[in-house]
């Protein structure tokens, strides 16, 4: 832990004012009200061991890194049949595209594109008597975290912007791969993508995903290790919208991040990092917070390669 402090202390510091040339996710319209100069990070290690600096003890809205917890429930639920609704494939395309559904039919290329996770959402509403609440509680319990919560702000403010999502949900349905009512889906997708959490809560939550799997209170292990594997797998090859490429040629991790500019990352041997940003690059991803990865693999050789 001692020589990750020193190197986060380090880039941090370097990065803190440099010029960055990010944007403010506004599409949602909630999203565009964050001081863009927030920059945290946390790091905790397979040993439970945890350490932040600047803002990593505040809330922001963690958007598509809860794609991660929604894919990781739905899997619980279904195991390998999963992936006759959604693929495992990068898509290549920005994460609310339309474009290649028609060709595959409805079925999205992967969990982590808004296709993909709509989807999702849709297996959990299936399986979830009160999806909202029962989603709440996974989180809850697998993190030991009572103090996760969504925004029910920017949920509204999601569904009265989200025409792209609204129309993603209907196509697929179209297809049948939507087996509940769009409305519902919709409103369960809108929620999850408003939760808000902390870099330091991130950090533990996601320990899961390490080799060192976390139990639930009842010592049930959350997914088996192949389950883990590929969770990371897909991270991997389609955390990053379409520059997950470039995210795994710079970091060498797995991770995710949403258009809060959270990103999360994870050494499977070693910890979950997580970065917070809010200014965005032109992919969506956060610009300080893939940087500041890029360094901090780099200075302490802890890629996954
Ligand atoms: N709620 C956002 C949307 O559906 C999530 C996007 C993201 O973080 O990638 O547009």
């Amino acid at each position: 832990m001692e020589n990750y402090k020193e190197v986060i202390e380090c880039v941090y510091d370097d990065l803190k004012h440099i010029n960055d040339t990010g944007k403010v996710a506004d599409y949602i319209p909630e999203l565009a009200f964050v001081d863009s100069n927030n920059f945290g990070i946390s790091i905790t290690t397979i040993d439970k061991q945890n350490f932040g600096v600047g803002d990593f003890e505040k809330k922001f809205s963690i958007q598509s890194v809860s794609k991660i917890l929604s894919l990781t429930l739905a899997y619980k639920f279904e195991g390998a049949k999963l992936w006759d609704r959604v693929d495992v494939e990068p898509s290549g395309n920005p994460f609310n595209s339309l474009l290649q559904l028609e060709a595959d039919f409805g079925k999205p290329r992967n969990p982590f594109i808004n296709a993909g996770a709509i989807v999702i959402c849709d297996v959990l509403v299936s399986h979830l008597k009160n999806p909202k609440k029962e989603f709440l509680e996974f989180c809850r319990e697998i993190s030991n975290n009572q103090n996760i919560n969504y925004n029910e702000k920017v949920a509204e403010s999601e569904k009265t912007s989200g025409f792209r999502n609204v129309a993603l949900c209907n196509f697929i349905k179209s297809f049948g791969n939507i087996k509940n009512d769009v409305d519902d889906v919709l409103d369960f997708y809108f929620h999850i993508c408003s939760i808000e959490m902390t870099c330091k809560e991130l950090s533990e939550i996601f320990l899961f995903l390490t080799d060192d799997q976390y139990t639930n209170k009842k010592g049930e292990s959350i997914l088996t290790e192949s389950q883990a594997k590929r969770i990371n797998a897909i991270m991997l090859t389609c955390g990053f919208y379409d520059e997950s490429g470039e995210f795994a040629f710079r970091v060498g991790l797995p991770g995710k991040s949403g258009v809060g500019g959270g990103i999360v990352a994870i050494h499977p041997d070693e910890y979950c990092i997580t970065v917070w940003s809010p200014k965005l690059n032109k992919k969506g991803n956060s610009y300080k917070g893939m940087l500041f990865l890029e360094k901090f693999t780099t200075k302490t050789a802890s890629s996954i390669f």
